[in-house]
């Protein structure tokens, strides 16, 4: 008996990464919509399994307005044809409506497998936006929007670090908006906890090879990490701490700074921030204030990055009304 069938409608894919997929649902009984998350568990290979299940782990110790909202996780096998059939409208085989996705899921993972694996479940709001979409249509670029919507990064990412969590993959495609506009943290496939990390350290899957040193493919094929890791982290450090995060947030702060033309201009100036620590000289003159802390947020030692409660504590100017940049938000 299918907790998921008998508890849920689904009513359109989100999409899907390395290890599994995720789907819109509304939930029968109290008619709200959530997102749930499916990953295949792999039944031959506890290490891969704990893996796995760190996420749920990490994601149930976190509650924060900032940080995307977990409601329960389950396992079961996956009923086939249920998925294909009511989101893909395909009657006519799996592998012809899973390729509607992108064709990864079947090509890596095999029919057969698809109906006999227990799938990890994990439900979670829905978030029906990422920072990555706003930024693609980021027309009218404001002060006072960055540094509101960074001031509720540094506060969901300042949660996660008190909890003892690295989310290792802070990303505009990880940084979700809710449907009230405010931001949430979320896809904590990669984190860790700090305590575990020695641990963990000697520990490699085949899995993981995309995030290996110099990688830059997600589990969507797009070159969607390259620019937000950090160096250590690259570089295969055997201690990686919270401020590997600091690191990915500096870019994701430039960003929020610097709005793009164009994809093309976007690679070429991330590029160079990237590799030869430049920034464009035109910008630095406009906000010198924002280039010293996307410095200090990007410097090669750790230590040297400031922590999330240190930003708290003197990098943001005063607030603004609320009210003002909900009006904002919503004519973007
Ligand atoms: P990777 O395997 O590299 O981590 P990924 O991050 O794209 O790839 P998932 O975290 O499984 O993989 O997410 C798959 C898709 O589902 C993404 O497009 C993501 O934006 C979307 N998604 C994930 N969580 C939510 C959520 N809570 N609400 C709405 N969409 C979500
Ligand atoms: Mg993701
Ligand atoms: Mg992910």
């Amino acid at each position: 008996n299918s907790r998921y069938l008998n508890d849920f409608e689904e009513l359109q894919s989100l999409g899907h990464g390395g290890f599994g997929y995720v789907v819109l649902c509304k939930n029968k009984l109290d008619g709200r919509q959530y997102a749930l998350k499916m990953i295949r568990l792999k039944d031959k290979s506890p290490p891969v399994n704990d893996r796995i299940l760190r996420e749920v782990a990490t994601l149930a110790r976190l509650q924060h307005q900032h940080v995307v909202r977990y409601y329960q996780a389950w396992i079961e096998s996956r009923v086939a044809g249920n998925l294909e059939d009511s989101m893909w409208g395909s009657k006519t085989g799996r592998s012809s409506s899973f390729s509607c996705m992108g064709g990864s899921l079947s090509d890596t993972i095999g029919q057969e497998d698809m109906i006999e694996s227990p799938y990890l479940y994990i439900q979670m709001e829905y978030c029906p936006r990422t920072l990555r979409q706003l930024f693609d249509s980021y027309r009218h670029f404001d002060k006072e929007l960055a540094w509101h919507l960074f001031r509720q990064i540094v506060e969901g990412l300042g949660h996660i670090h008190a909890q003892g969590i690295i989310h290792r993959d802070l990303t505009p495609n990880n940084i979700f908006f809710d449907a009230r506009n405010d931001i949430k943290i979320g896809d904590f496939g990669l984190a860790k906890f700090l305590k575990l990390e020695q641990l963990d350290q000697e520990t490699t899957f085949p899995s993981d090879a995309r995030h290996a040193p110099g990688v830059s493919i997600d589990g969507t094929g797009q070159i969607g990490t390259y620019f937000y890791t950090a160096p250590e982290i690259e570089q295969g450090w055997p201690k990686i701490d919270e401020k590997a995060d600091m690191y990915s947030l500096g870019v994701v702060f430039f960003e929020l700074w610097h709005p793009f033309g164009t994809a093309m201009e976007r690679h070429i100036v991330l590029s160079d921030l990237k590799q030869k620590g430049e920034l464009p000289a035109a910008w630095v003159a406009v906000f010198p204030e924002q280039a010293s802390l996307l410095r200090l947020l990007m410097s090669p030692i750790p230590a040297d990055r400031p922590s999330a409660v240190e930003l708290l504590q003197d990098a943001f100017p005063p607030r603004m009304e609320y009210e003002l940049l909900d009006n904002f938000l919503r004519t973007m």
